[in-house]
């Protein structure tokens, strides 16, 4: 657990944030600037900066599974939705804090930019 990192202190509740699921391995809370009427970040408690150094399969197993539960729960799982990782700079990766989006609610564009 990191001590700055900006999500571990939404897993300790030192910042807020609108938390929509949880389990015992990972929490979601809604994106604080949206890029869709559904707009959640998934990620696991414990911390791992990114995809690329990622080792815990189980736990990239439960950030997906958590993904389609919420989708399901918020109604958008029939219509569709996507998740994305971006791993890294030229991704736009911006908080080192492994995270998965969830976007929904509206059609999406593909490719992504
Ligand atoms: P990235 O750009 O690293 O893939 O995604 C980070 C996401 O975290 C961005 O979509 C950004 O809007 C979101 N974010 C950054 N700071 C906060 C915060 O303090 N609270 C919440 N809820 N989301 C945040
Ligand atoms: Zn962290």
């Amino acid at each position: 657990m990191a001590t700055e990192c900006l999500f571990c202190r939404i897993v300790r509740r030192e910042i807020p944030a609108g938390i929509v699921h949880e389990t015992e391995d990972v929490i979601a809370f809604r994106d604080i600037s949206p890029q869709a009427p559904v707009h959640v970040i998934i990620i696991p408690k414990t911390h791992v900066p990114s995809l690329d150094r990622a080792m815990d399969a189980s736990m990239l197993g439960k950030m997906s599974l958590a993904a389609a539960e919420i989708a399901r729960n918020k109604g958008i799982a029939e219509d569709g939705y996507r998740t994305v990782m971006n791993t890294n700079s030229a991704a736009g990766q911006t908080v080192f804090h492994i995270h998965m989006h969830l976007l929904g609610g509206r059609k999406l564009d593909w490719p992504p930019g």
